[in-house]
């Protein structure tokens, strides 16, 4: 039997950027994942750098690192979390790594003497990224544009998918386009202009959007959605509402109320018999709205104007919490307010402290105070990547007595490099996809805090920096109570640490926050979670 044909799914954006396509794209493929489909959602980006590892986390929010090891749009974290399925480097695709590719054959001679243009040559490249994922056998791939309709730099991926559905025929591929219907508090009307607007110059591109998703924050009547299905060439049923709701986890259930999965699925010839259920989804919501205890948790970290910058750990929180029956409310602190004087004031009441990842000097000094109070003080503490090399800064300075001890990416002279480069690292200059990136095996010492949370003692988890534990250390740490318990396998690098004599005090190299899903919450976010509350 031949294999029946992928289908695509393109999902657009209209009037503002932020309108959340990443969140309905992770929506509509879980719904149809629990159809029966097999899903995955790809992100193209319309910039420049060649993926987003380079990019200020204030700019562009999280860096998300895939299983193979690519630095990604936060977006994908969401496909993952909702689809507790894994993606790939191929699942985001810059416009830098678009033209990467081209330049390179163009240097190669690939293109035998032609003139090398944004159409066919770009537009090649951008259908290719699209359609290498079908090689994986998926049903449907839905692929989300980045940016908004009408900026310059998406028009060759809107040309793009233009091209494509023109080739892949009728059935096989449909276009969402999400679009934005405000409320004019003034007159105390919801206004269909700007979609139209969107909707047309959609069509100026030579694409007809075939189902229109609207944010909004009030109800649409049904005058307006017949209102809109007329300007915009769309069938009443495949006006879909999008309200702002409590959490984005009610988003899948609120579209499979209008039938989103249905008109999508009608849309593209597609037939299944199975109905979304979303049983452990529902059960998920519940526990999560319906919380039987509160805990605070401080998230100590630089980006904090922008919770973005911490979009996984949040989430794992709420995985974590949801697990619980607990509320884990965040108390945001920025590091670089902290000092010896306010410590104790800044953590007043707090329940557990959460270090976060990052990179560069700045906050560095008021992390170390908070990991140094939060040893002292006993507090539930989980230091994650940035966050296990400053708990290992502190203790040496501290315990250690190594005054001077730091990590050689603060102070490259330092006289106790307790973080330090590996060998392979030293030479490297670029920035760009060159850490240690991806998912790394780690065993965990018999017996230890972390062998009990995992349940095993063989894990895998995602790792993105560049400096590690310096194990010439290993003993004095050991020794002294701040204990080695997880090795790389091959290169016996320290990957976590445990603190004796104290309820909860990790240090992980690694982010577990990249593998926590609604359907599995991570299991060291719960132990930590679940510390706190016992605190
Ligand atoms: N800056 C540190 C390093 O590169 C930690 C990175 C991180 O927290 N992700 O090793």
């Amino acid at each position: 039997m031949s294999k029946k044909p992928t289908k695509y799914i393109f999902v657009t954006g209209g009037v503002t950027s932020s309108l959340g396509k990443g969140i309905v794209s992770a929506s509509l493929g879980l719904l149809l994942k629990e159809r029966g489909f097999n899903v995955t959602i790809q992100k193209l980006d319309p910039y420049i750098n060649i993926d987003p590892g380079t990019l200020n986390p204030y700019e562009h929010g999280e860096c998300y690192v895939t299983q193979d090891g690519a630095e990604t749009d936060l977006d994908l974290g969401h496909y993952e979390r909702f689809l507790d399925s894994n993606t790939s480097q191929n699942n985001n695709v810059t416009t830098g790594r678009i033209y990467q590719t081209v330049i390179e054959k163009e240097r190669r001679g690939d293109f035998l003497g032609k003139t090398v243009q944004v159409i066919p040559h770009i537009t090649n490249e951008i259908k290719r990224r699209i359609k290498i994922l079908a090689k994986q056998n998926y049903d449907i791939i839905i692929t989300e544009i980045g940016g908004t309709v009408g900026d310059i730099e998406s028009l060759p991926y809107i040309e793009s998918v233009r091209q494509l559905r023109w080739e892949l025929g009728e059935h096989n591929s449909l276009v969402i386009h999400l679009t934005l219907v405000p409320y004019l508090a003034a007159s105390g009307e919801l206004k269909t202009k700007p979609s139209q607007h969107s909707v047309r110059q959609l069509m100026e591109y030579g694409i007809q959007a075939d189902i229109l998703v609207c944010r909004t924050e009030h109800n649409i009547t049904k005058e307006i959605r017949a209102k809109l299905a007329q300007f915009c060439n769309v069938d009443i049923t495949s006006v879909i509402e999008s309200k702002d709701l409590d959490t984005i986890y009610e988003v899948p259930l609120n579209l499979q109320k209008q039938n989103f999965d249905d008109v999508v699925l009608n849309t593209l010839n597609l037939k299944s018999e199975k109905k979304a259920e979303l049983k452990d989804w529902k059960q998920f919501l519940k526990r999560y709205k319906n919380p039987k205890r509160k805990v605070e948790i401080a998230l100590v970290g630089k980006y904090i104007s922008l919770q973005d910058s911490y979009k996984s750990i949040v989430e794992s929180f709420i995985h974590a919490g949801a697990e619980l029956e607990t509320e884990v409310k965040i108390r945001w602190v920025y590091s670089g307010d902290i000092t010896e004087q306010n410590v104790a004031q800044t953590f007043e009441g707090i329940d557990g402290i959460l270090i976060a990842p990052g990179f560069g000097d700045r906050g560095i000094e008021g992390k170390i105070q908070a990991a140094r109070f939060a040893r002292e003080a006993k507090i539930p503490t989980l230091g994650i990547c940035l966050g296990m090399q400053i708990m290992t800064i502190e203790f040496a300075r501290t315990v250690l007595g190594l005054e001077k001890a730091n990590s050689v990416e603060f102070d490259s002279s330092t006289v106790d490099p307790v973080i330090s480069l590996m060998e392979d690292q030293k030479n490297v200059v670029e920035k760009g996809g060159t850490m240690r990136l991806g998912a790394w095996k780690c065993s965990l010492k018999l017996g230890s805090k972390l062998h009990e949370i995992y349940g095993g003692r063989n894990i895998s988890e995602r790792h993105r920096h560049r400096y590690e534990f310096n194990s010439e250390y290993s003993k004095a740490f050991e020794s002294n109570g701040l204990v080695p318990t997880g090795f790389n396998p091959e290169t016996q690098l320290v990957e976590t640490l445990e603190l004796k004599d104290h309820p909860f005090y990790v240090g992980v190299q690694y982010h577990p926050e990249y593998k926590s899903t609604v359907e599995s919450p991570h299991p060291l976010f719960v132990a930590f979670v679940k510390a706190v509350q016992s605190k």
